[in-house]
Protein backbone atom coordinates (compact mmCIF):
# COMPACT_ATOMS: atom_id res chain seq x y z
CA UNK A 1 0.00 0.00 0.00
CA UNK A 2 1.51 3.26 -0.90
CA UNK A 3 1.27 5.84 2.15
CA UNK A 4 -0.56 8.59 1.70
CA UNK A 5 -0.08 11.86 3.69
CA UNK A 6 0.02 15.79 2.67
CA UNK A 7 3.07 16.20 4.55
CA UNK A 8 6.56 16.39 2.76
CA UNK A 9 8.00 15.08 5.70
CA UNK A 10 6.64 11.62 5.43
CA UNK A 11 6.58 11.27 1.22
CA UNK A 12 10.19 12.46 1.90
CA UNK A 13 10.88 8.95 3.56
CA UNK A 14 7.94 6.91 2.06
CA UNK A 15 6.79 7.92 -0.93
CA UNK A 16 7.57 5.38 -4.02
CA UNK A 17 9.27 3.01 -1.96
CA UNK A 18 8.55 0.82 0.96
CA UNK A 19 10.45 -2.34 0.52
CA UNK A 20 11.88 -4.37 -2.62
CA UNK A 21 9.96 -6.92 -3.55
CA UNK A 22 11.98 -10.36 -2.92
CA UNK A 23 14.60 -9.51 -0.79
CA UNK A 24 12.73 -6.97 1.81
CA UNK A 25 15.04 -4.42 1.61
CA UNK A 26 14.25 -1.37 3.28
CA UNK A 27 16.73 1.11 1.52
CA UNK A 28 16.33 1.26 -2.47
CA UNK A 29 18.29 -0.89 -3.80
CA UNK A 30 21.04 0.20 -6.88
CA UNK A 31 19.74 -1.96 -9.58
CA UNK A 32 23.03 -1.32 -11.74
CA UNK A 33 21.66 -3.21 -14.67
CA UNK A 34 21.66 -2.08 -17.96
CA UNK A 35 18.59 -4.40 -18.89
CA UNK A 36 15.65 -6.66 -17.75
CA UNK A 37 14.90 -10.06 -18.92
CA UNK A 38 11.25 -10.51 -20.90
CA UNK A 39 8.72 -12.91 -19.30
CA UNK A 40 7.72 -14.07 -23.05
CA UNK A 41 7.70 -13.03 -26.61
CA UNK A 42 4.26 -11.22 -26.10
CA UNK A 43 6.06 -9.15 -22.58
CA UNK A 44 8.01 -8.08 -24.92
CA UNK A 45 5.72 -6.74 -27.48
CA UNK A 46 3.14 -5.14 -24.80
CA UNK A 47 6.17 -3.64 -23.17
CA UNK A 48 7.34 -2.22 -26.58
CA UNK A 49 3.95 -1.30 -27.87
CA UNK A 50 3.35 0.37 -24.25
CA UNK A 51 0.45 -1.65 -23.68
CA UNK A 52 1.94 -2.29 -20.14
CA UNK A 53 4.36 -0.44 -18.78
CA UNK A 54 7.42 -2.24 -17.16
CA UNK A 55 11.27 -2.60 -17.70
CA UNK A 56 13.07 -2.47 -20.89
CA UNK A 57 16.38 -0.68 -20.91
CA UNK A 58 18.33 1.84 -18.20
CA UNK A 59 18.45 4.24 -20.52
CA UNK A 60 14.65 4.87 -20.57
CA UNK A 61 13.72 3.41 -17.69
CA UNK A 62 15.59 2.12 -14.63
CA UNK A 63 14.01 0.91 -10.82
CA UNK A 64 16.31 2.96 -8.89
CA UNK A 65 15.46 5.52 -10.95
CA UNK A 66 11.74 4.80 -10.84
CA UNK A 67 11.61 5.17 -6.89
CA UNK A 68 13.30 8.81 -7.05
CA UNK A 69 11.01 9.63 -9.36
CA UNK A 70 7.76 8.39 -7.98
CA UNK A 71 8.77 10.19 -4.43
CA UNK A 72 9.26 13.72 -5.89
CA UNK A 73 5.90 13.36 -8.32
CA UNK A 74 4.08 12.99 -4.96
CA UNK A 75 5.76 15.32 -3.11
CA UNK A 76 5.12 17.75 -5.84
CA UNK A 77 1.51 16.82 -6.28
CA UNK A 78 2.28 15.65 -9.61
CA UNK A 79 0.88 12.78 -11.64
CA UNK A 80 4.73 11.63 -12.69
CA UNK A 81 8.21 12.45 -13.18
CA UNK A 82 11.19 11.98 -15.14
CA UNK A 83 15.05 11.43 -14.11
CA UNK A 84 17.36 12.92 -15.87
CA UNK A 85 21.53 13.31 -16.17
CA UNK A 86 21.31 16.64 -14.97
CA UNK A 87 19.14 19.74 -14.43
CA UNK A 88 20.43 21.07 -17.36
CA UNK A 89 19.17 18.07 -19.42
CA UNK A 90 15.54 18.80 -17.77
CA UNK A 91 15.73 22.15 -19.22
CA UNK A 92 16.73 21.08 -21.88
CA UNK A 93 13.92 18.04 -22.42
CA UNK A 94 11.39 20.50 -21.22
CA UNK A 95 11.57 22.64 -24.15
CA UNK A 96 12.70 20.17 -26.79
CA UNK A 97 8.99 18.41 -25.38
CA UNK A 98 6.94 20.72 -27.21
CA UNK A 99 9.09 22.96 -29.28
CA UNK A 100 10.14 22.16 -32.74
CA UNK A 101 12.35 24.46 -35.26
CA UNK A 102 10.25 27.54 -36.15
CA UNK A 103 8.57 27.66 -32.88
CA UNK A 104 9.29 29.78 -29.79
CA UNK A 105 8.95 30.00 -26.04
CA UNK A 106 8.70 32.99 -23.73
CA UNK A 107 10.74 32.91 -21.16
CA UNK A 108 11.69 35.27 -18.00
CA UNK A 109 15.49 36.92 -18.08
CA UNK A 110 15.83 35.83 -14.76
CA UNK A 111 17.75 32.81 -15.23
CA UNK A 112 21.00 30.83 -14.12
CA UNK A 113 23.84 31.41 -16.75
CA UNK A 114 23.76 28.06 -18.39
CA UNK A 115 19.98 28.13 -18.78
CA UNK A 116 20.30 31.65 -20.27
CA UNK A 117 23.17 30.45 -22.37
CA UNK A 118 21.17 26.78 -23.64
CA UNK A 119 18.32 29.62 -24.68
CA UNK A 120 19.97 32.75 -25.97
CA UNK A 121 22.34 29.91 -28.15
CA UNK A 122 22.45 26.63 -27.93
CA UNK A 123 18.52 26.09 -28.70
CA UNK A 124 18.30 29.10 -31.33
CA UNK A 125 20.65 27.07 -32.99
CA UNK A 126 18.68 25.04 -33.51
CA UNK A 127 15.78 26.91 -34.95
CA UNK A 128 13.83 27.45 -31.75
CA UNK A 129 13.51 30.94 -30.47
CA UNK A 130 13.41 32.19 -26.83
CA UNK A 131 11.73 35.59 -26.18
CA UNK A 132 13.19 36.96 -23.09
CA UNK A 133 10.89 39.28 -21.16
CA UNK A 134 11.45 40.73 -17.89
CA UNK A 135 9.37 38.97 -14.73
CA UNK A 136 8.86 42.38 -13.02
CA UNK A 137 5.78 42.50 -15.42
CA UNK A 138 3.87 39.64 -15.82
CA UNK A 139 1.97 40.37 -18.69
CA UNK A 140 4.75 41.31 -20.46
CA UNK A 141 4.48 37.28 -21.22
CA UNK A 142 1.21 37.93 -22.71
CA UNK A 143 2.77 40.37 -25.03
CA UNK A 144 5.27 37.47 -26.42
CA UNK A 145 2.72 35.31 -27.03
CA UNK A 146 1.85 34.46 -30.94
CA UNK A 147 1.03 31.64 -32.51
CA UNK A 148 4.30 29.25 -32.80
CA UNK A 149 4.85 30.27 -28.79
CA UNK A 150 4.60 26.80 -26.55
CA UNK A 151 5.67 27.22 -23.21
CA UNK A 152 6.65 29.88 -20.69
CA UNK A 153 9.63 29.02 -18.73
CA UNK A 154 11.30 30.79 -15.43
CA UNK A 155 13.08 30.00 -12.42
CA UNK A 156 11.13 30.40 -8.76
CA UNK A 157 13.81 32.13 -7.03
CA UNK A 158 16.57 33.30 -9.65
CA UNK A 159 20.23 34.27 -8.76
CA UNK A 160 21.57 37.16 -8.33
CA UNK A 161 18.66 39.07 -8.08
CA UNK A 162 16.68 36.58 -5.73
CA UNK A 163 13.03 38.46 -7.26
CA UNK A 164 10.62 35.47 -6.79
CA UNK A 165 8.87 34.91 -9.75
CA UNK A 166 4.95 35.24 -10.41
CA UNK A 167 4.16 31.94 -10.63
CA UNK A 168 0.25 32.13 -9.90
CA UNK A 169 0.24 35.40 -12.62
CA UNK A 170 1.77 33.98 -15.00
CA UNK A 171 0.66 30.51 -14.93
CA UNK A 172 -3.05 32.51 -15.14
CA UNK A 173 -2.08 34.37 -18.26
CA UNK A 174 -0.69 31.09 -19.88
CA UNK A 175 -3.82 28.91 -19.30
CA UNK A 176 -6.00 32.27 -20.64
CA UNK A 177 -3.81 31.84 -23.81
CA UNK A 178 -3.24 27.65 -23.50
CA UNK A 179 0.40 27.99 -22.79
CA UNK A 180 1.89 26.15 -20.16
CA UNK A 181 4.12 27.33 -17.21
CA UNK A 182 7.07 24.91 -16.47
CA UNK A 183 9.11 26.06 -13.41
CA UNK A 184 12.35 25.51 -12.57
CA UNK A 185 12.28 24.97 -8.71
CA UNK A 186 15.79 24.17 -8.31
CA UNK A 187 16.19 26.56 -5.56
CA UNK A 188 12.92 26.35 -3.83
CA UNK A 189 12.14 22.59 -3.02
CA UNK A 190 9.81 21.86 -0.13
CA UNK A 191 9.40 25.63 0.29
CA UNK A 192 7.65 26.23 -3.07
CA UNK A 193 4.58 24.47 -4.91
CA UNK A 194 4.92 25.72 -8.38
CA UNK A 195 2.13 23.06 -9.49
CA UNK A 196 -0.39 23.96 -6.95
CA UNK A 197 -0.03 27.31 -8.11
CA UNK A 198 -1.15 26.69 -11.92
CA UNK A 199 2.61 25.95 -13.48
CA UNK A 200 1.59 22.40 -15.25
CA UNK A 201 5.28 21.30 -15.17
CA UNK A 202 8.20 21.27 -12.69
CA UNK A 203 12.04 21.11 -12.87
CA UNK A 204 14.91 20.70 -10.60
CA UNK A 205 18.35 20.58 -10.63
CA UNK A 206 18.76 17.26 -8.33
CA UNK A 207 21.97 18.48 -8.06
CA UNK A 208 21.29 21.28 -5.35
CA UNK A 209 18.96 20.80 -2.12
CA UNK A 210 17.55 17.62 -3.38
CA UNK A 211 20.91 15.39 -3.56
CA UNK A 212 21.93 18.30 -0.57
CA UNK A 213 25.40 16.62 -0.34
CA UNK A 214 26.91 17.98 -2.85
CA UNK A 215 28.18 14.34 -4.54
CA UNK A 216 25.88 13.91 -7.27
CA UNK A 217 24.94 15.58 -11.10
CA UNK A 218 21.35 15.39 -11.67
CA UNK A 219 18.18 16.46 -12.70
CA UNK A 220 14.25 15.44 -12.80
CA UNK A 221 11.02 16.71 -14.43
CA UNK A 222 7.70 16.52 -13.17
CA UNK A 223 4.44 16.71 -14.91
CA UNK A 224 1.23 18.14 -13.20
CA UNK A 225 -1.12 16.59 -15.13
CA UNK A 226 -3.39 19.83 -15.07
CA UNK A 227 -2.73 20.80 -18.32
CA UNK A 228 -5.42 19.92 -21.63
CA UNK A 229 -2.54 19.68 -23.92
CA UNK A 230 -5.59 17.80 -26.38
CA UNK A 231 -7.64 21.52 -25.77
CA UNK A 232 -4.94 23.39 -27.69
CA UNK A 233 -4.55 20.55 -30.20
CA UNK A 234 -2.95 23.09 -32.65
CA UNK A 235 -0.60 24.82 -30.20
CA UNK A 236 1.25 21.25 -29.47
CA UNK A 237 1.85 19.28 -32.35
CA UNK A 238 4.60 17.33 -30.96
CA UNK A 239 1.52 15.85 -28.35
CA UNK A 240 -1.30 15.97 -31.09
CA UNK A 241 0.24 15.03 -34.19
CA UNK A 242 0.74 11.34 -35.04
CA UNK A 243 4.68 10.22 -33.85
CA UNK A 244 6.39 8.53 -37.09
CA UNK A 245 8.87 7.47 -34.75
CA UNK A 246 6.18 5.53 -32.39
CA UNK A 247 4.03 4.26 -35.25
CA UNK A 248 2.38 6.68 -35.52
CA UNK A 249 1.03 7.26 -31.75
CA UNK A 250 -0.57 10.76 -30.80
CA UNK A 251 0.07 11.05 -27.45
CA UNK A 252 -2.07 12.26 -25.94
CA UNK A 253 -4.65 9.47 -27.17
CA UNK A 254 -2.12 6.66 -26.07
CA UNK A 255 -1.70 7.28 -23.17
CA UNK A 256 -5.29 7.62 -22.04
CA UNK A 257 -5.52 4.25 -20.27
CA UNK A 258 -2.33 5.33 -18.14
CA UNK A 259 -3.98 8.95 -16.65
CA UNK A 260 -2.72 12.86 -17.56
CA UNK A 261 0.71 12.06 -18.33
CA UNK A 262 1.44 12.43 -22.26
CA UNK A 263 3.83 15.21 -21.69
CA UNK A 264 6.48 12.96 -19.42
CA UNK A 265 5.56 9.81 -21.35
CA UNK A 266 6.44 11.29 -24.68
CA UNK A 267 9.94 12.93 -22.93
CA UNK A 268 11.03 9.92 -21.39
CA UNK A 269 10.12 7.59 -24.83
CA UNK A 270 10.98 9.98 -26.99
CA UNK A 271 13.55 11.99 -26.02
CA UNK A 272 15.16 10.18 -23.32
CA UNK A 273 15.32 7.10 -25.97
CA UNK A 274 16.88 9.60 -28.54
CA UNK A 275 18.95 11.90 -26.88
CA UNK A 276 19.88 9.68 -23.98
CA UNK A 277 20.81 12.06 -21.07
CA UNK A 278 19.71 9.43 -18.64
CA UNK A 279 20.53 9.46 -14.82
CA UNK A 280 22.74 6.96 -13.55
CA UNK A 281 20.88 4.33 -10.44
CA UNK A 282 23.68 5.44 -8.26
CA UNK A 283 22.72 9.00 -9.10
CA UNK A 284 19.50 7.94 -8.38
CA UNK A 285 20.42 6.46 -5.07
CA UNK A 286 22.52 9.58 -3.66
CA UNK A 287 19.57 11.89 -4.12
CA UNK A 288 16.88 10.09 -2.82
CA UNK A 289 19.59 9.32 0.70
CA UNK A 290 19.22 13.45 0.32
CA UNK A 291 15.36 14.05 -0.22
CA UNK A 292 14.86 11.53 3.01
CA UNK A 293 16.10 14.50 5.11
CA UNK A 294 15.26 18.14 2.47
CA UNK A 295 12.59 18.78 4.80
CA UNK A 296 14.70 19.21 7.58
CA UNK A 297 17.43 20.50 5.59
CA UNK A 298 15.32 23.24 4.02
CA UNK A 299 14.01 24.19 7.41
CA UNK A 300 17.56 24.78 8.77
CA UNK A 301 19.08 25.87 5.64
CA UNK A 302 15.93 28.62 5.90
CA UNK A 303 16.33 29.48 9.46
CA UNK A 304 19.93 30.21 9.17
CA UNK A 305 19.59 32.07 5.96
CA UNK A 306 17.11 34.68 7.68
CA UNK A 307 19.72 35.27 10.54
CA UNK A 308 22.94 35.56 8.16
CA UNK A 309 20.50 37.92 5.63
CA UNK A 310 19.51 40.53 9.31
CA UNK A 311 23.29 40.06 10.26
CA UNK A 312 24.64 41.36 7.24
CA UNK A 313 21.82 43.59 6.96
CA UNK A 314 22.93 45.24 10.08
CA UNK A 315 26.82 45.37 9.37
CA UNK A 316 28.42 48.71 7.94
CA UNK A 317 30.82 47.21 5.55
CA UNK A 318 27.66 45.71 4.07
CA UNK A 319 25.80 48.45 1.32
CA UNK A 320 23.10 46.14 0.39
CA UNK A 321 21.79 42.46 1.30
CA UNK A 322 19.34 40.75 -1.04
CA UNK A 323 16.70 38.12 0.43
CA UNK A 324 13.48 37.64 0.07
CA UNK A 325 12.93 37.61 3.98
CA UNK A 326 13.83 41.48 3.83
CA UNK A 327 12.09 42.72 1.05
CA UNK A 328 8.97 44.60 0.81
CA UNK A 329 6.05 45.82 -0.97
CA UNK A 330 5.17 43.71 -4.62
CA UNK A 331 8.38 41.66 -4.33
CA UNK A 332 7.58 40.38 -0.34
CA UNK A 333 3.75 39.59 -1.73
CA UNK A 334 5.58 37.81 -4.08
CA UNK A 335 7.49 35.75 -1.59
CA UNK A 336 5.08 34.97 0.73
CA UNK A 337 2.23 33.77 -1.83
CA UNK A 338 5.35 31.35 -2.99
CA UNK A 339 6.93 29.98 -0.24
CA UNK A 340 3.76 28.17 1.16
CA UNK A 341 6.12 25.67 3.28
CA UNK A 342 7.77 28.08 5.09
CA UNK A 343 11.16 30.22 4.66
CA UNK A 344 12.67 32.29 2.15
CA UNK A 345 15.17 30.42 0.47
CA UNK A 346 18.86 30.26 1.40
CA UNK A 347 20.34 31.99 -1.15
CA UNK A 348 21.48 35.62 -0.21
CA UNK A 349 23.16 38.30 -2.44
CA UNK A 350 24.73 41.17 -0.87
CA UNK A 351 27.14 44.31 -2.14
CA UNK A 352 30.36 45.56 -0.39
CA UNK A 353 31.51 48.79 -0.51
CA UNK A 354 35.10 48.81 -2.36
CA UNK A 355 33.92 46.76 -5.52
CA UNK A 356 36.21 43.75 -6.90
CA UNK A 357 38.98 44.08 -4.80
CA UNK A 358 36.34 44.43 -1.81
CA UNK A 359 34.70 40.76 -2.98
CA UNK A 360 38.00 39.23 -3.30
CA UNK A 361 39.29 39.95 0.36
CA UNK A 362 35.79 39.01 1.68
CA UNK A 363 35.89 35.45 -0.44
CA UNK A 364 40.12 34.91 0.78
CA UNK A 365 38.95 35.61 3.91
CA UNK A 366 35.98 32.65 4.33
CA UNK A 367 37.23 30.04 6.56
CA UNK A 368 34.29 27.82 7.06
CA UNK A 369 32.36 28.68 3.68
CA UNK A 370 33.84 27.33 0.45
CA UNK A 371 34.98 29.35 -2.48
CA UNK A 372 32.61 27.15 -5.15
CA UNK A 373 30.28 27.55 -7.98
CA UNK A 374 27.59 25.52 -6.92
CA UNK A 375 24.02 26.24 -4.60
CA UNK A 376 22.58 24.08 -2.55
CA UNK A 377 24.99 21.77 -0.53
CA UNK A 378 24.74 21.28 2.97
CA UNK A 379 27.80 23.69 3.22
CA UNK A 380 27.91 27.10 3.42
CA UNK A 381 29.29 28.30 0.00
CA UNK A 382 29.94 31.51 -1.33
CA UNK A 383 31.16 33.12 -4.46
CA UNK A 384 32.04 36.39 -6.31
CA UNK A 385 30.55 36.49 -9.39
CA UNK A 386 31.91 39.72 -10.79
CA UNK A 387 35.15 37.77 -11.08
CA UNK A 388 33.62 34.13 -11.38
CA UNK A 389 30.64 32.98 -13.16
CA UNK A 390 29.80 36.59 -14.56
CA UNK A 391 33.66 37.86 -15.79
CA UNK A 392 33.17 37.14 -19.14
CA UNK A 393 29.78 39.89 -19.20
CA UNK A 394 30.70 43.61 -20.20
CA UNK A 395 30.20 45.59 -16.87
CA UNK A 396 27.16 47.02 -17.96
CA UNK A 397 25.72 43.64 -18.73
CA UNK A 398 26.98 42.58 -15.58
CA UNK A 399 25.41 45.48 -13.70
CA UNK A 400 21.97 44.19 -15.80
CA UNK A 401 21.86 40.91 -15.05
CA UNK A 402 22.19 42.76 -10.83
CA UNK A 403 26.08 41.60 -10.39
CA UNK A 404 27.89 44.78 -9.32
CA UNK A 405 31.41 44.93 -8.73
CA UNK A 406 31.49 44.72 -5.18
CA UNK A 407 28.42 41.88 -5.17
CA UNK A 408 28.93 38.40 -3.28
CA UNK A 409 27.02 35.79 -3.39
CA UNK A 410 26.03 32.91 -0.51
CA UNK A 411 24.17 29.83 0.05
CA UNK A 412 23.88 29.51 3.38
CA UNK A 413 24.14 25.87 4.71
CA UNK A 414 23.18 24.44 7.44
CA UNK A 415 25.81 24.34 9.86
CA UNK A 416 24.70 26.35 13.57
CA UNK A 417 24.11 29.80 12.49
CA UNK A 418 26.41 31.49 15.32
CA UNK A 419 29.21 29.84 13.17
CA UNK A 420 27.79 31.05 9.65
CA UNK A 421 27.56 34.44 11.23
CA UNK A 422 31.56 34.21 12.80
CA UNK A 423 32.98 33.23 9.53
CA UNK A 424 31.25 36.12 7.72
CA UNK A 425 32.29 38.23 10.90
CA UNK A 426 35.99 37.78 10.54
CA UNK A 427 35.92 38.03 7.18
CA UNK A 428 34.32 41.76 7.34
CA UNK A 429 37.00 42.53 9.63
CA UNK A 430 39.36 41.49 6.53
CA UNK A 431 37.99 43.89 3.83
N1 LIG B 1 18.81 25.44 -12.78
C1 LIG B 1 19.34 26.15 -11.79
C2 LIG B 1 18.49 27.16 -11.07
C3 LIG B 1 20.68 25.97 -11.42
O1 LIG B 1 21.21 26.69 -10.42
C4 LIG B 1 21.45 25.01 -12.13
C5 LIG B 1 22.87 24.77 -11.81
O2 LIG B 1 23.54 25.57 -11.18
C6 LIG B 1 20.84 24.30 -13.17
C7 LIG B 1 19.52 24.52 -13.47
C8 LIG B 1 21.61 23.29 -13.96
O3 LIG B 1 21.74 22.12 -13.21
P1 LIG B 1 22.91 21.04 -13.37
O4 LIG B 1 24.17 21.71 -12.93
O5 LIG B 1 22.46 19.91 -12.51
O6 LIG B 1 22.95 20.68 -14.82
Amino acid sequence: MPIQSKHPETLAVHAGFRTAPGTHSVAVPIHQTTSYQFESTEHAANLFALKELGNIYSRIMNPTCDAFEQRVAAMEGGVAALALASGQAASTYCVLNLCEAGDNFVTSTDLYGGTWNLFANTLRQMGIEARFVDPTDPEAFRRAVDERTRLFYAETLPNPKLNVFPIAEVAAIGRELGIPLVVDNTSAPVICKPLQMGAAVVMYSATKYMGGHGTSIGGIVVDGGNFDWEAWGDRFPTLNTPDQSYHGAVWTEAVKPLGPIAFIIRMRVILLRDIGAAMSPFNAFQVIQGIETLPLRMRQHCENAILTARFLRDHPKVTKVIHPSLQDGEMRRRADSAFTGGGYGALIGFELDGGTEAGRRFIEALELFYHVANIGDARSLAIHPATTTHSQLAPEDQLASGVSPGYVRLSIGIEHPDDIIADLSQALEKV
